[in-house]
């Protein structure tokens, strides 16, 4: 039987560094003042199979980010990351943690990786900050791309995060080679997706893969090209699609929203 994540304690976990490092500013996170107080070596250096891993020895620990990985925000969440594992589970001696590992959030995947992201996330983008951020302003590619530089995380992370406490209800999909790999809701959006599937053709984020379109304004789209299998969705029932293509992996992060029906 599978252990449901506890991200209540994981977020508690978060919060306590906060508090004791007196963080107010995230970007400025002093890792590496954090993780010698709290008895952590940091290295960075080749990694075969995995981005970050953590390896506990009594009541010291390593952690090893692999030096391929130069993307700041990135490097800022894995650290956060593995800090969490080194934090919370302390039954376990080392983890090795991948790009697949970096992205589970949901129940059903391991209950340790869902624990250390939701401590990445809260560390890195605290509730109270983040909402303050988001206040008085309405979704667009604009807000996610300043959230993402006021934070200093990626464009992933502060999407997974907008759509987790965010002023929008809506949809966010990770593709990859024109299939869905994962998807999340705002726990209010009306439609669900079922399962994995490739990308419906007739939707913005199918005409980016056909290498149709290279920008990322917000189109409308019908939702039923979308939500297939939904068979209450009515032919002129709209949504509001916007692309974050990652090309450099053929992927893309696209958004999807209820287009207020206006006539
Ligand atoms: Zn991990």
């Amino acid at each position: 039987m599978k252990v449901m994540a506890n991200k209540r304690i994981a977020i508690s976990e978060a919060k306590k560094i906060i508090d004791k490092y007196f963080i107010e500013d995230p970007k400025e996170m002093p890792f590496e003042a954090i993780l010698g107080f709290e008895n952590v070596f940091y290295q960075e250096r080749k990694l075969s199979n995995c981005l970050g891993n953590m390896i506990r020895n009594g009541k010291r620990g390593i952690i090893t980010i692999n030096s391929d990985v130069n993307y700041q925000p990135q490097k800022r969440f894995i650290i956060a990351h593995e800090l969490g594992h080194w934090l919370m589970h302390k039954d376990v001696p080392n983890f090795n943690c991948d790009d697949k590992m970096l992205h589970e959030w949901h129940n059903g995947s391991s209950k340790y990786e869902v624990e250390a992201n939701t401590f990445a996330s809260e560390l890195l983008m605290p509730k109270l900050l983040f909402e303050e951020e988001c206040k008085g302003k309405n979704f667009s590619k604009e807000l996610i791309s300043s959230l993402s530089e006021k934070f200093l995380t990626s464009l992933t992370a502060t999407a997974f995060r907008y759509t987790d406490i965010g002023n929008e209800s809506l949809m966010l999909v990770f593709s990859r080679d024109k299939f869905a790999r994962w998807y999340k809701s705002s726990s209010d959006f009306e439609f669900a997706f079922y399962g994995k599937f490739p990308i419906p053709s007739d939707t913005i984020t199918a005409a980016y893969y056909r290498g149709e379109i290279d920008n990322r304004t917000t189109e409308r789209v019908i939702a039923k090209k979308w939500f297939t299998k939904d068979w209450n969705l009515a032919d002129d029932n709209y949504l509001n699609e916007l692309i974050f293509p990652i090309k450099s992996i053929n992927a893309c992060l696209t958004f999807l929203w209820q287009h207020p029906v206006k006539f």
